[in-house]
């Protein structure tokens, strides 16, 4: 059995339900816990020191021979465990079984590194628990404050704060990492690619150009709530037929502007099947290939939103959420991961509509990433798939990536 598929095997129970065959590895839930162990059996396995850092983020360390004192210009290389609700296997683990694997391939072939190595595991990427997306690059960076990370809360109520407390963390130690930029040499995060441009051109592999620039904004439309049997039609102040509107405006406007919009979450109040809505608050996530046509996009979408509330007597408010730059991965390292995987040809270079830890960490650390082929495209679901000889492709390429990087 090759190191990739030995170590990819030993995970697949974790977290996964039995009906959906999705996984739940929420962030500091009992399945995200278990994988934070099989972490740190993984390392210890090979001899690795890990550590958990301020914010939750694991790194194990393969340092070269006589090294002493802290390690500084790191090849760094991982993902994240936790995933969406009834997530995929892939969509981050593929890129620290990969990493590890990689070490594993690296040692097969003898090679000793000259400068650290480190297998990392970012705390909270998808943000599926609190709300926020990559919470524990974020706080690392310092683009997420330690006081608002700790009043995050889940459906449950529950803060952040409390939850690392109860998994025996200490959340007042959360905020800035000022040994990052030290530490970290490059950062190359290998990850499942999430749509179908690697399947369209039948290639295995790409090398990421760039992540779009994206954002949540939510909309609330305010209306009266009545009798759905009594109220006649023409005296309702109905905020879902405004929202419905609104959703098939943001699909028109995404195909004008060549981007992606979508409302994927909504609260209806009181939200009951003979009421007339009061409110309906509802999510708009929206990305594009620069930051001029997001905005672009936004603000049509609102426009169009605000003459449909108009129209049906309702009021709406739009407030940004969050919104993330683009990201533009540099041309240094991308040069030479192409270079070190020459033996595969011409690799595609792809830009990406998904955010990644190595996209926050690209604002103080040279990053990269690397995609393997998803044939199906699709991913946040259980159908999420990619094939193993892609992935054990992936794990020798990163190990070429790091070969090319620590020799
Ligand atoms: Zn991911």
């Amino acid at each position: 059995m090759t190191a990739f598929d030995s170590l990819w095997s030993t995970i697949l129970d974790v977290g996964q339900d039995k009906d959906t065959r999705g996984y739940r590895r929420f962030a500091w839930s009992d399945a995200d816990l278990t994988l934070r162990e099989w972490f740190g059996g993984c390392a210890t396995a090979r001899g690795m020191d890990v550590e958990e850092d301020r914010n939750g983020n694991l790194w194990a360390w393969w340092m070269p021979p006589g090294w002493t004192g802290d390690p500084r210009n790191a090849f760094v290389t991982g993902s994240h465990l936790d995933s969406v609700p009834d997530g995929g296997a892939f969509d981050g683990p593929l890129g620290v079984v990969s990493a590890f694997a990689a070490i594993d391939i690296l040692r097969g072939r003898g090679v000793v590194p000259t400068i650290p190595v480190a297998v990392a595991a970012f705390s909270d990427e998808e943000g599926a628990r609190f709300g926020v997306a990559c919470v524990g690059s974020q706080l690392s960076t310092g683009a997420l404050s330690a006081d608002r990370a700790r009043g995050l809360r889940d459906n449950d109520g529950v803060t952040l704060a409390e939850a690392l407390n109860r998994a025996g963390r200490r959340p007042e130690h959360l905020g800035v990492d000022d040994t990052l930029t030290d530490r970290v040499g490059v950062y190359v995060e290998l990850h499942v690619e999430q749509g179908r441009a690697l399947d369209l051109v039948g290639r295995p592999l790409a090398v990421a150009s760039a992540i779009w620039p994206h954002g949540r904004w939510e909309f609330t439309f305010c209306g009266e709530a009545n009798h759905a049997g009594t109220t006649r039609l023409a005296d309702r102040h109905d905020p879902m037929l405004a929202y419905a509107s609104s959703v098939r405006s943001a699909r028109t406007s995404a195909i004008a502007h060549e981007a992606v919009a979508t409302f994927g979450k909504v609260l209806v109040s009181p939200n009951a099947a003979n009421a007339i809505p009061s409110r309906v608050r509802a999510w708009l996530d929206a990305r594009a290939a620069d930051e001029a046509t997001l905005a672009a996009l936004v603000d049509h979408i609102s426009a169009e939103a605000r003459a449909h509330a108009r129209e049906d007597g309702v009021d709406l408010q739009v407030t940004a959420e969050s919104i993330t730059p683009i990201v533009e991965f540099p041309e240094g390292p991308r040069a030479r991961l192409r270079r070190a995987l020459a033996r595969l040809g011409d690799i595609p270079v792809l830009p990406t509509q998904a955010g990644h830890d190595a996209g926050i960490l690209s604002t103080k650390v040279p990053t990269a990433m690397l995609f393997v082929r998803n044939p199906t495209g699709v991913s946040h679901s259980p159908d999420e798939h990619a094939e193993s000889d892609d992935c054990n492709l992936g794990a020798e390429a990163l190990a070429d990536v790091m070969a090319e990087w620590v020799t």
